[in-house]
């Protein structure tokens, strides 16, 4: 089989890549392993209920906005409906907030109540965020003469690029009560660790703007690439795990587990670079030695009857541990899990009844963990980490939650690696340290002409807006590289 181009991995950045390719006309061959495309964003069926695997939100999705955007050059007629997921119940060992993720002001202004002592700081801290997001905002448009004068031009960023969260937070705030309320992003790095810049690109672009679930569930999303793709002319092959890549003549030769051949011109690889360096036949400029894989997760996906849930449960709650991120970081780092662990808790089913049978709701618990524990994810690790989490359901969110759980499944590191070859289970591809984000991230280019990389281990970002982004730049340099 010849091609223009071939796509390996079908998680949201290949399949971007993959359909914008098509629609402006070249031969596509997007290659998965797995028999469903998506990667991360998929979902799966069980005794009626629809589970996501992985994600639970996005955001980006506005219009004008960078997801909205891709889709828009993809028009046609098949849509995805967005359902606004409006708040996020922030549960503090002591204090419960919830954050309207339309609002971050709102948010600031609620804390100003709870902590009035901190008045001037929480304005600050807010106008700080505001400021570096427009900053942000601006530097999608740079010219070359801004380009040379960075500096003159975005002194916020250059200020902040290095700073971590907890850096900022510490100049502002005493109160480590309030430090905790603001680290309000789901992520797997303590404040001492995460991107400042990271976080103030999070809050101005995505939670300020409102975050959103698909309807359908997340599937509907892939689904509708999937189907873009197809309509375009694009070819999907799905079960075929790409086992060898080597070059001849700018001619690539992209081999599969199952003996097919494909000669392309272009690859663009849309997979865990560490997978990339094992079935590429030459280096390809990553020192990948100095980059930083995100720590994995675990998953408890429950069914449930819904008359569980009274009338004000969130569908997005974040249940944090009382012995702080910090703590709870270094225990992940020495392969520990949290006693009482922080914990994500969404019921989509909220948003979208038709997800979970009449009468049922979906409940699906995630808490950060080592890639490695004890001995490994045996039957009695899962069930001791399953108790951990639905424990922490119990105590904070659905006091009887153990008398109405009808069907349980768990995902450990070793189901998100073995589902996506995730490094180590790697939830967000680089964990977001100053020295991970932005263009400090590995390029969309590669040293091998022909070559480009895309997915949440590349520029810009992690998340689906992140992967999408990078399916979509790594789409442009090929564009380029085939017209040249
Ligand atoms: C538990 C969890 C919760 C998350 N929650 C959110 C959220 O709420 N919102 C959000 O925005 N982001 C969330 N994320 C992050 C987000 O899902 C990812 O950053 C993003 O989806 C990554 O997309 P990707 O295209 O880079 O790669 P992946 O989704 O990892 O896809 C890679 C694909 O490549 C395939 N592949 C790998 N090797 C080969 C090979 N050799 N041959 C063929 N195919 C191959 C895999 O099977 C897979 O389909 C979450 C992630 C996890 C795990």
């Amino acid at each position: 089989m010849k091609t223009d181009i071939v796509v390996i991995g079908a998680g949201i950045s290949g399949l971007v890549a993959s359909s914008l390719l098509a629609k402006r006309g070249f031969d596509v061959v997007l290659i998965e392993k797995e028999p469903f495309v998506g990667g991360y964003v998929r979902s799966f069926k069980r005794d009626g209920f629809i589970f996501d695997a992985a994600c639970s939100f996005v955001g980006g999705v506005k219009e004008g906005e960078e997801l909205n955007l891709i889709i828009r050059e993809l028009n046609g007629e098949e849509k995805i409906k967005w359902l606004p997921l409006r708040s996020i119940r922030n549960i503090l060992p002591d204090l419960s907030i919830d954050l309207d993720t339309w609002d971050f002001e709102d948010y600031i202004h609620r804390l100003i109540k709870l902590f009035p002592l901190e008045k001037a700081s929480l304005l600050s801290y807010l106008k700080l965020i505001e400021k570096t997001g427009i900053e942000l905002k601006r530097i999608r448009d740079i010219s070359i003469i801004k380009r040379l004068f960075f500096p003159l031009f975005f002194p916020k960023l250059m200020k902040l690029f290095r700073a971590t969260h907890g850096q900022v937070l510490n100049r502002f705030f005493k109160d480590e009560k309030l430090k905790l309320a603001l680290s309000c992003l789901p992520v797997t790095l303590p404040p001492s660790k995460l991107s400042f810049l990271f976080v103030a690109t999070l809050t101005s672009k995505v939670i300020a703007k409102g975050v959103y679930y698909p309807k359908g569930g997340m599937k509907s999303i892939s689904e509708y690439f999937e189907k873009r793709l197809k309509n375009f002319a694009g070819k999907i092959l799905t079960s075929h795990e790409v086992t060898n890549i080597s070059l001849d003549k700018d001619i690539f030769k992209v081999k599969t587990k199952n003996e097919k051949t494909i000669f392309s011109r272009s690859v663009i690889s849309a997979i865990n670079p560490w997978q990339l360096s094992k079935i590429l036949n030459y280096p390809f400029g990553l020192s990948l030695k100095k980059l930083t894989p995100s720590l994995s997760a675990f998953l408890v996906y429950l069914g449930i009857d819904s008359k569980l849930l009274s009338s004000d449960i969130p569908s997005f709650s974040y249940i944090r541990s009382d012995i702080g991120p910090e703590e709870e970081y270094r225990l992940n780092l020495s392969g520990n899990i949290a006693k009482k662990p922080t914990v994500i808790v969404n019921i989509p089913s909220l948003l979208d009844k038709k997800i979970a049978p009449e009468g049922k709701a979906i409940l699906r618990i995630m808490t950060i963990v080592p890639y490695h524990y004890k001995k490994g994810w045996g039957e009695k690790e899962k069930e001791e980490i399953k108790k951990r989490v639905i424990d922490r359901v119990k105590e904070k969110l659905l006091p009887s939650i153990f008398d109405r759980i009808e069907l349980s499944i768990v995902a450990t590191p070793l189901t998100l690696e073995r589902y996506t070859y995730n490094q180590d289970g790697a939830i967000y591809g680089l964990c977001a340290t100053p020295n991970q984000i932005g263009p400090k991230r590995p390029s969309n280019k590669t040293k091998i002409d022909g070559l480009f990389l895309a997915g949440h281990y590349t520029r810009p970002a992690h998340g689906i807006v992140g992967a999408a982004l990078s399916g979509k730049f790594a789409a442009n340099l090929a564009q380029r590289w085939l017209k040249r």
